[in-house]
């Protein structure tokens, strides 16, 4: 580890046990390191310690034993935790959130009152509302929002203090295929612009694959994590790796014909692959 890596997370020997008499260990031993500006997701069966790893990060709980450093800052050691996550911060939750009786715009003031003025809180809620695309809802309640653009409420009111960090626990949980999709881009298009690092739990290979890195959890622990490629690069892993993709790639016509392929389909298949990044098709041996 170099010493100029800047970890806007870091976890050393993270535990958290629930329980007097049979303890869970929710989270064990969890070594995790995240650098500032990276968009990571959070993978792992139901109940193996993901929304524990979330809370504990964005100081909601506290851990059994071990650190946590959040910017550089020992969390154990920080006063006043309101503070600390209202300026560092931002969490969006499965279940927005939102407050029913306050509009879009008011529900993205909220995290500003108290420490901004009610002109420039609006001005920022109204840049963030632009920012994820509801400009033209602004007025509206939660009730009369679909379940994407209340998810995108909650994306703007994480972002209203400009925290470096966001958390997000299944914000797709609720939403269906498109528009999980739709808020996975928009994540991505603000980790690029605003260089927010997000932390994305989800239950979905499709958003997960959309991230450069996914962390695998079980038990409580970190049981794997895979650095994913671009998605046509994840492609070819699969593809050189069955029986049909390796016939494409090795353009083996005559099995490829018996099987219904055509060999103007097989060469279209092939300028995607030359276009995108052939030179990363991986080895294989017989
Ligand atoms: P995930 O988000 O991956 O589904 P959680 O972090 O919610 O998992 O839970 C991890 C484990 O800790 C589970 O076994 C769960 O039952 C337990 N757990 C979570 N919160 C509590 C709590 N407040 N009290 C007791 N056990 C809990
Ligand atoms: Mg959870």
């Amino acid at each position: 580890m170099s010493t100029e890596t800047k970890w806007i997370i870091e976890t050393q020997d993270l535990n958290r046990v629930y329980g007097d008499g049979e303890q869970i260990h929710a989270l064990d031993q969890v070594n995790l390191h995240i650098s500032a500006g990276e968009l990571v997701a959070v993978m792992g069966p139901s109940g193996s310690g993901k929304s524990t790893l979330l809370n504990v990060i964005g100081a909601l709980d506290r851990p059994t034993s071990g650190k946590v450093y959040i910017d550089g800052q020992d969390l154990a050691k920080i006063r006043n935790k309101d503070k600390f996550r209202a300026r560092t911060v931002g969490f969006v939750f499965q279940l927005h959130n939102l407050l029913p009786t306050l509009s879009a715009l008011e529900n993205v003031e909220v995290p500003m009152m108290g420490h901004i003025a009610p002109w420039a809180r609006r001005k920022r809620a109204k840049e963030l509302l632009e920012l994820v695309g509801l400009a033209a809802r602004m007025k509206h309640l939660p009730s009369q929002l679909s379940g994407g653009q209340r998810q995108r409420v909650a994306v703007a009111r994480a972002l209203a203090n400009n925290p470096p960090l966001v958390l997000a626990d299944e914000p797709t949980g609720n939403l269906d295929t498109s528009a999980g999709n739709d808020l996975m881009s928009l994540l991505h298009e603000l980790n690029r612009s605003q260089g927010t690092t997000f932390v994305v739990v989800t239950h979905d290979l499709n958003v997960a694959r959309q991230t450069r890195r996914v962390v695998v959890m079980a038990d409580g622990k970190i049981v794997r994590e895979d650095c994913i490629g671009s998605p046509i690069e994840e492609d070819l892993k699969v593809w050189s790796n069955s029986e049909l993709g390796r016939r494409v790639i090795e353009k083996d016509i005559d099995s490829l014909s018996a099987l219904g392929i055509s060999r103007e389909q097989m060469e279209s298949i092939h300028e995607i692959f030359d276009q995108n990044l052939s030179e990363s098709l991986p080895e294989h041996d017989d």
